[in-house]
């Protein structure tokens, strides 16, 4: 997706509809500032105020996202290849969150038994040997957690039998078995339990 070449469309037609920056913020509910950032091709707008936006210029959200109108002709095509983009910044958001969570297991993993290797060997028994080792502890644990979510949140699971994908709540994704990223998950269609694999697009 070219954010330049959205932020020219945004600003061209504002401007065919003789309407400010000001003014269109205003309609939105949102500052001019955002506007701005809209049209200098720093940002996107937000879904929910997408809608408002099209129907303010006078365009459709295919028109909005591909920055320049479209042809009834070319119409299927443009599509095709806006869900084929939209798929692919899916796929590439979830492998970085999925590069993440490594990262964070991997940091955590390396300091907690790094700090209880270090205070074991340095430290006498005693109550601040306890203290490391109990916050040490809940740091990794809360460190576990948050790699979970960053791992539920990063795609789909795809049920072995239906082929449905789906997104399981954190707490189903922490008391089923896994193996590596594919956990024993009922699915909400068909309501088999089955290995379900993880997939990064819907
Ligand atoms: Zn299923």
């Amino acid at each position: 997706m070219n954010l330049i070449k959205i932020g020219k469309f945004i600003a061209d037609c504002r401007k065919s509809k003789n309407i400010t920056q000001e003014q269109l913020a205003e309609k939105l509910y949102i500052t001019d500032r955002a506007v701005s950032k809209w049209e200098r091709g720093l940002s996107l707008p937000d879904a929910d105020k997408m809608l408002d936006l099209c129907s303010i210029l006078d365009i459709n959200v295919n028109e909005l996202l591909n920055g320049e109108k479209i042809n009834m002709k070319d119409y299927e095509k443009k599509t095709e290849e806006l869900l084929v983009e939209l798929s692919r910044q899916e796929e590439k958001k979830n492998k970085r969150l999925m590069m993440d969570m490594w990262m964070i297991l991997i940091i955590a993993v390396i300091f907690y038994i790094g700090i209880l290797t270090i205070s074991c060997i340095t430290l006498e028994e005693g109550p601040l040997l306890g203290t490391i080792i109990v916050i040490s502890t809940f740091t990794f644990i809360a460190a576990c957690f948050y790699a979970l979510k960053l791992e539920v949140d990063a795609g789909y699971y795809e049920c072995h039998n239906c082929h449905h994908r789906f997104t399981p709540t954190y707490f189903e994704a922490l008391i089923t078995p896994h193996v590596h990223t594919t956990r024993f998950l009922k699915c909400p269609k068909c309501g088999k339990r089955t290995w379900s694999k993880k997939t990064m697009t819907k």
